[in-house]
């Protein structure tokens, strides 16, 4: 393979196959990629835009019977800390978002048996009733699976009725690596690859705005991480002409401190500032049909993240008040809206604020 070609063809948009993306992963010079993931920005993205937002992560419940092996966030039911948050609490927890400006809920959480389809359609109702103004981001892919096999309904059903009850878009969550050989090892009663595929599926036939994520630096190779950006564009690319689609990828690395995949098993992330740059790169460029790139600044900081936006990247996401899943495990990158933007200015471009669909990038 050679790597002139395989940049031409990345720069007119092509699709590359998975050995040619591995390629380029393995071969292929930093400053390259960095060169090549920023140019293809351009094409995507006018001017010198980058996107940023206020919302709040708000977590349903921590009891979860996954017990993903990377999660410190979990609880079993009965544990003393197990909780689930009462709407006094999203009150006063919405009062402070509103009180800095922000308008959407984060809503994530485990997957607790205890809870079906009419608690969280109530929820969001409740939500919606107090609050109209307020935008749902909740959920992902593995707890509709859950919900369809609890309440025994087809997925376009289950998001029908959230989507009913408030849901405005849907999380990636949970998409870790989209390989079913790295998913037994971390995640093995959780969504499947073809599962979590499925959802996604439905929800952009339902025109439901959503994202996609990979949580890599564990025990996936590197090909397995470039199929996983393989198959997110082949979804894509069946996605209805004018729907929404995923609106956005973003990759965050594992976070190993304290987790059962390092104490157990000696699984430390593999993550480098060098690698996670490579892998914005070459995200922009497997991901020729997804427009919006967005660098985790939660997981990787502030140096990391500008140097990210050099590299294809086009978004720094949110400020993220009371982010508690990757933080459990080691994250602790905070930033206010001021420091967010200085960040971003520092880093050669315009922060421009956004809501989950990216407007006014689409304007
Ligand atoms: S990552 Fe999510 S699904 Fe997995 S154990 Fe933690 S809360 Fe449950």
């Amino acid at each position: 393979m050679d790597l002139e070609e395989l940049y031409k063809k990345a720069l007119d948009l092509l699709p590359l196959t998975v050995e040619e993306g591995t390629f380029l992963y393995r071969k292929a010079p930093l400053q390259e990629l960095i060169f090549i993931g920023d140019k293809i920005r351009q094409l995507h993205i006018q001017g010198n835009k980058v996107g940023w937002m206020i919302d709040r992560n708000v977590n349903i419940t921590n009891i979860c019977f996954s017990q993903c092996s990377f999660c410190n966030f979990c609880r079993k039911k009965g544990s003393p800390d197990a909780y689930i948050t009462s709407i006094s609490e999203y009150v006063k927890k919405i009062d402070e978002l509103t009180a800095l400006g922000g308008d959407q809920l984060l809503l994530q959480g485990g997957m607790n048996p205890d809870l079906g389809m009419e608690f969280y359609t109530g929820l969001f109702r409740k939500l919606k009733e107090l609050y109209p103004a307020l935008k749902l981001h909740a959920l992902g892919p593995p707890e509709i699976v859950y919900l369809s096999k609890k309440e025994k309904l087809p997925y376009s059903e289950v998001l029908a009725n959230l989507i009913a009850a408030g849901l405005d878009s849907l999380p990636g969550a949970g998409a870790e690596i989209l390989s079913d050989r790295v998913r037994k090892i971390v995640s093995p009663a959780k969504a499947t690859t073809t599962e979590w595929l499925d959802v996604m599926r439905e929800a952009h036939r339902l025109n439901l705005p959503t994202s996609a994520t990979m949580m890599y630096g564990h025990i996936e190779t590197i090909k397995e991480r470039i199929e996983h950006l393989a198959r997110l564009r082949a979804l894509q690319e069946e996605k209805p002409e004018g729907h929404h689609g995923f609106i956005t990828f973003v990759p965050w690395a594992f976070q190993d401190e304290g987790t059962v995949l390092s104490l157990k098993h000696g699984i430390n992330s593999s993550y480098s500032g060098p690698d996670y740059i490579r892998l914005i790169a070459l995200s922009r460029i497997m991901l020729n049909n997804i427009r919006n790139l967005q660098a985790s600044l939660l997981t990787v900081g502030r140096e990391v993240a500008m140097l990210s936006l050099h590299a294809g990247a086009n978004d720094l996401g949110s400020i993220m008040m009371e982010e508690n899943v990757v933080s459990a495990a080691g994250a602790n990158n905070r930033f206010n809206s001021d420091e967010i933007q200085e960040i971003i200015r520092e880093a050669g471009f315009n922060p421009v604020r956004r809501n989950q669909k990216y407007d006014p990038f689409y304007s």
